[in-house]
């Protein structure tokens, strides 16, 4: 392995592993991205194949960047859950499946030749936020992630919380609805937050309204569709030509976002929430996605201590799809420097 006690600029790459894609980032020091790759994930071919192609892009990013090997002081890999940090294994992650108890941090480290960090994908883009994105200088972070399920993150004191057995990152199935008719989540337990405001949940709430024989454009498109996970966008631009009944799904969404966040205010006491994810109805930048933040604003701030209503900092993240990739070099890079600092 290359000396990195060595190296003056260092640099770290940073690998997100989902259940579609590989990305792969080369970042220097300061966070800058000098080089990207992606490959696809291809899940059936199993965990073994799918290492040799990471480690293979992690190499040519490395040299896209005008780099060598020996340049890298570390790097990170954030894996979904659930998985096993101290062992470096994944326990039994859903979005890939066949790949249970993989040693996935080892295998990357002896096919690329690089020393890795292993993280959960949720608290490694928190991280992102709070290395370079919206969250930096928050001593308590906490980033939801709003897309096929709902993911979290926690930062704390400007440390991941994993949790005791690694499954710290898991608010997406934080109990919000106790009754005895609520929603299935695909856990395979009922009432968890991730089955009201996923996509995943915004899809099926949507088709229940459409159903329902609600009067709304969503109608004729909803029908129409070819994948349920189309209909979030749908939603979104209903909301923005004005359709009230797409309106009020945002507003369910924000109403939901916020039962489960309530839990989490009270437990970790954080100085921001961020909401990132592949489903924001357009952030700050629409009419649309100013109402959904607004929302969560309210339904939040009004339940809980007036103390902490009146402090708390609620806001979109900015990483985007960035995030995992980012935070997995950052943890690369956090791992790298306290080491040095042993030495
Ligand atoms: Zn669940």
């Amino acid at each position: 392995m290359p000396n990195s006690a060595n190296l003056k600029k260092p640099n770290f790459v940073g690998v997100d592993l989902g259940g579609t894609n590989i990305k792969v980032g080369v970042l220097d020091d300061a966070g800058k991205t000098l080089s990207y790759v992606t490959t696809p994930t291809l899940v059936e071919r199993g965990p073994e194949d799918a290492m040799k192609r990471m480690a293979e892009a992690v190499l040519q990013a490395v040299e896209k960047a005008g780099l060598t090997p020996a340049d890298v002081a570390r790097v990170g890999l954030g894996s979904p859950g659930t998985l096993d940090i101290p062992s470096g294994s994944l326990v039994r992650p859903s979005n890939l499946p066949g790949w249970n108890f993989f040693p996935i941090r080892d295998k990357l480290a002896e096919y690329s030749g690089l020393p890795v960090t292993f993280a959960h994908d949720g608290p490694a883009a928190a991280f992102a936020e709070y290395w370079v994105g919206a969250g930096q200088g928050e001593e308590g972070l906490i980033l939801l992630t709003l897309g096929t399920g709902v993911g979290c993150g926690i930062v704390l004191n400007g440390h991941v919380w994993n949790g005791t057995h690694s499954h710290g990152g898991e608010a997406g199935h934080n109990l919000i609805d106790t009754s005895e008719n609520a929603r299935w989540c695909k856990c395979g337990q009922r009432g968890h937050l991730e089955a009201y405001a996923s996509a995943t949940g915004v899809a099926n709430r949507t088709i229940e309204y459409v159903e329902a024989e609600f009067k709304t454009s969503l109608t004729e498109r909803v029908r129409a569709r070819k994948r349920d996970d189309e209909i979030p966008k749908m939603v979104f631009e209903e909301a923005e030509a004005g359709d009230e009944v797409a309106l009020r799904i945002v507003k369910e969404t924000a109403r939901y976002l916020s039962h489960g966040m309530i839990a989490l205010i009270h437990t970790i006491d954080p100085s921001c929430i961020l909401i990132g994810g592949a489903m924001t109805f357009g952030g700050k930048t629409t009419a649309t996605g100013r109402i959904f933040l607004e929302t969560i604003e309210q339904e939040t701030r009004s339940r809980i201590f007036l103390h902490l209503a009146e402090r708390l900092r609620i806001d979109y993240a900015v990483m985007g799809n960035d995030a995992g990739y980012v935070g997995a070099a950052g943890l690369a890079r956090q791992d790298w420097e306290e080491a040095q600092a042993a030495e």
